[in-house]
């Protein structure tokens, strides 16, 4: 167990209490500020730096200028703590680090169950946030709370590594010792003094473990992480994936591989997730089709089906078009000549940028058959000759 430097009140007991009937498998609570959170100074540089990319949610400002994740009392100034919760997605689907058919794609392990873990959380959370107002109402005390599920202005992961819930690992994520990184993370911004939940000031972190280690780091295709613990998420394959609209930079495409939907390669490299537990919530049960899904069923997908099947999933945010893009570049880099025909259907698409992918894709495969066809020819020659 780690060590805990104060001294949790009741009010804290209680609210660990109900945020695990409400499933949550690790609380936490920290101060809106502190002068050790220095982490909110670095996001002005780090966005500055361009590494936010199209992401211009993160990028918000307030009045006066400041982006509005670089302080919790800018955008509510009356937040005087957050609660931060953690609940546990890990399902049994193997790794996309372990080998997989050329034929099939790969889907971002957080996404593989059909309901949007924002609603499932936001659900969880609220139930939470009530019972907080209920008990404190019960003792006269009016409180101000706001629950976020991603959706606020908040730095979920300083406020998770201020609350004890883990560590940030060098690939970026809070990694806890028990439950490795596979977990959403969510809070409530109160009105409440820090003081009220934890005695003293001194803040509840864990230590860092990743030691020597700098296997995430060494494994990401793309290269996106400019320093240990900083990533540039411009350059991650989950940007280009989910987030990013229109074209993939083209040197960008063979690094993603057959990743359809978001990466999970540095969490899946990390040691501290050989031995994740697995989750009991019946909301984050796999959808076994999409595991190791098939690229060529994946590329028939109408955009009708598209919305019905995906209605409500995670899967849904990268939109048909971007979607269908992404399975194309996933086709041309299976090294799989059988998706010439079907990748000329797409290249035919009224959507450019499916088309556009698509001819990539033709391209590439084109390519690697001709070169491994002038490999064949050179063998029998050699052959030949001797
Ligand atoms: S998610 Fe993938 S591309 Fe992004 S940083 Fe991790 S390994 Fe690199
Ligand atoms: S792979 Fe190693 S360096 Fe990276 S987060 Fe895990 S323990 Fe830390």
């Amino acid at each position: 167990m780690r060590q805990l430097n104060g001294v949790r009140t009741l009010l804290f007991q209680f609210i660990e209490a109900r945020a695990n009937e409400a499933g949550f498998s690790r609380v936490g609570v920290a101060p809106a500020s502190h002068p050790e959170m220095r982490e909110f100074e670095r996001f002005a540089d780090w966005a500055d730096a361009g590494y936010a990319g199209e992401m211009e949610y993160l990028k918000r400002r307030s009045d006066s200028g400041e982006y509005k994740r670089s302080s919790l009392e800018l955008a509510i100034p009356w937040a005087k703590s957050v609660i931060v919760v953690a609940m546990n997605y890990n399902s049994a689907a193997p790794k996309s680090t372990a080998s997989s058919p050329s034929t099939t794609g790969w889907i971002s392990r957080y996404a593989l169950s059909p309901r949007d873990y924002h609603d499932s959380m936001l659900d969880a959370l609220r139930r939470v946030e009530s019972q907080l107002i209920e008990h404190l109402g019960e003792q006269g005390i009016e409180t101000k709370t706001r629950a976020y599920v991603d959706t606020g202005p908040v730095l979920e992961r300083v406020y998770a590594k201020y609350a004890g819930i883990g560590w940030v690992g060098k690939n970026t994520c809070i990694i806890n010792q028990e439950l490795g990184s596979w977990f959403f993370l969510g809070v409530i911004v109160t009105s409440i003094e820090y003081s009220e939940f934890v005695s003293g000031q001194k803040l509840e972190i864990a230590p860092d473990r990743c030691g020597s280690c700098t296997r995430c780091i060494d494994a990401c295709p793309t290269g996106a992480f400019v320093a240990p613990h900083q990533l540039d998420a411009s350059s991650c394959i989950a940007y280009f994936t989910i987030e990013k609209r229109a074209t993939i930079p083209e040197p960008v495409r063979e690094k993603i591989g057959r990743h359809v939907f978001g990466c999970d390669i540095c969490q899946d490299v990390c040691p501290w997730n050989r031995k994740a537990p697995v989750s009991v919530n019946p909301d984050f049960a796999p959808d076994d089709s999409l595991i190791n899904p098939d690229l060529a069923e994946l590329a028939r997908i109408s955009p009708q089906e598209f919305r019905s099947r995906f209605r409500g999933s995670p899967i849904a945010r990268a939109k048909h078009s971007g979607f269908l893009r992404n399975v194309a570049v996933a086709m041309g880099n299976s090294g799989c000549a059988e998706y010439l025909p079907q990748l000329e259907d797409l290249a035919r698409s009224e959507d450019l940028v499916v088309a556009e992918h698509a001819k990539w894709a033709i391209e590439r495969l084109r390519q690697q058959k001709d070169s491994e066809g002038a490999t064949e020819t050179q063998v029998t020659f050699q052959q030949a000759q001797s």
